[in-house]
């Protein structure tokens, strides 16, 4: 190894120290430029794919081509906090990532102090948190981080599937973290216990079809023939991250910012004002859908595990509410008139 190898590894241990101290239990280092999977992205953003994220087609030189973003840019560092935690026992799922404080906070607060540490090193910095023109989980394979699952999720060897993931470029050098390959292996767990068939074939996501864009990203009407599928998740799905059998070794996370906010039951919250909303949300994941669509995903729910208990809840939806909602609530009391036979 030469003396210059030799202070590159030196740094690429002192930064893997720090940021563990931050809370990442992954990091990985990919020299610029990368080589990513242009062509996929190419053909899902042409294939529409995507839906109405429309956020994902812009920005496409930077995304294909990272090493633009920064001038100067030698290194692409990735990180990985897990965050898999058992799920409380409540009517109304939430994704996993979505039970405690907004990620993209906190996280992008710890990108930003391990960027003075890389400062103080002589270099310039550019982190993100899911939000930058970046294609965040091809980059991480290019960090080794993990894989690209069949499911398309970033699989790590250590956690799973629930890794959030942060980005920082450096026109700093690092040394080249070693690839990660492939493990998924003969195994079609995620493809078929997808409950839309999203995952139209290994590797290949159709989000229009994808719970999580479906009860996130989607606004207006969720089409009805999703709605039975939807099940009692009021937001996001983890359904293809629950089947992996790469979840054997995942471990509670140790952010205490994750720990599962409590938001009373799905019926009650058919009720709430904007304040209410606010209060069981601000800080959160949650807040950004909004209180209308928060209550459109909560006539779904109901309409697919509510009891005659819960029809009087909708019936005042139908009344007060505005005609996404209403719509959303007759849906959903006739689906529970149908499960009591009236229907
Ligand atoms: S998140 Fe849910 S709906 Fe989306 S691909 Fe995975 S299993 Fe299917
Ligand atoms: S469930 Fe199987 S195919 Fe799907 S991501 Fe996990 S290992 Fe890969």
């Amino acid at each position: 190894m030469s003396v210059s190898d030799k202070s590159l590894q030196d740094r690429a241990m002192a930064f893997e120290v720090l940021a563990k101290t931050h809370g990442f239990e992954v990091c990985g280092f990919a020299p610029l430029p990368v080589e990513l999977r242009r062509e996929y992205y190419l053909r899902w953003i042409a294939d529409g794919k995507h839906g109405s994220m429309e956020w994902m087609e812009r920005n496409e030189s930077r995304r294909l081509y990272p090493e633009t973003i920064l001038l100067n840019a030698r290194t692409i560092i990735m990180l990985g906090m897990n965050y898999y935690q058992e799920l409380p026992e409540r009517r109304g799922r939430l994704a996993r990532y979505a039970q405690g404080k907004d990620y993209h906070t906190f996280i992008y607060k710890r990108l930003k102090q391990l960027c003075s540490w890389l400062r103080e090193q002589g270099g310039e910095q550019k982190p993100y948190v899911d939000t930058g023109p970046l294609l965040e989980k091809p980059l991480a394979v290019c960090a080794g981080l993990g894989w690209q699952a069949k499911n398309t999720v970033l699989l790590n060897t250590h956690f799973g599937p629930w890794l959030f993931l942060g980005s920082i470029l450096t026109t700093l050098e690092f040394p080249s973290s070693p690839a990660v390959k492939d493990h998924c292996g003969r195994c079609m767990r995620c493809v078929e216990a997808c409950p839309t068939g999203a995952i139209t074939a290994p590797y290949e996501l159709d989000a229009r079809r994808c719970i999580a864009y479906l009860t996130i990203e989607h606004e207006g009407a969720i089409p009805e023939m999703f709605r039975t599928q939807i099940g009692d998740r009021l937001f996001g799905c983890d359904e293809c991250l629950d089947v992996c059998p790469w979840n054997r070794r995942a471990q509670a996370t140790r952010e205490l910012k994750l720990a599962a906010q409590p938001f009373g039951d799905v019926a009650a919250l058919l009720a709430w004002e904007e304040e209410d909303f606010q209060r069981a949300f601000a800080g959160t994941p949650v807040k950004r859908l909004g209180l209308q669509r928060w209550k459109r995903n909560a006539c779904v729910v109901l309409g697919n595990i509510g009891t005659a208990d819960d029809v009087p809840a909708l019936e005042r939806c139908i009344e007060k509410e505005d005609t996404l909602i209403v719509e959303h609530a007759i849906w959903a009391k006739m689906q529970i008139f149908k499960r009591l036979g009236g229907g």
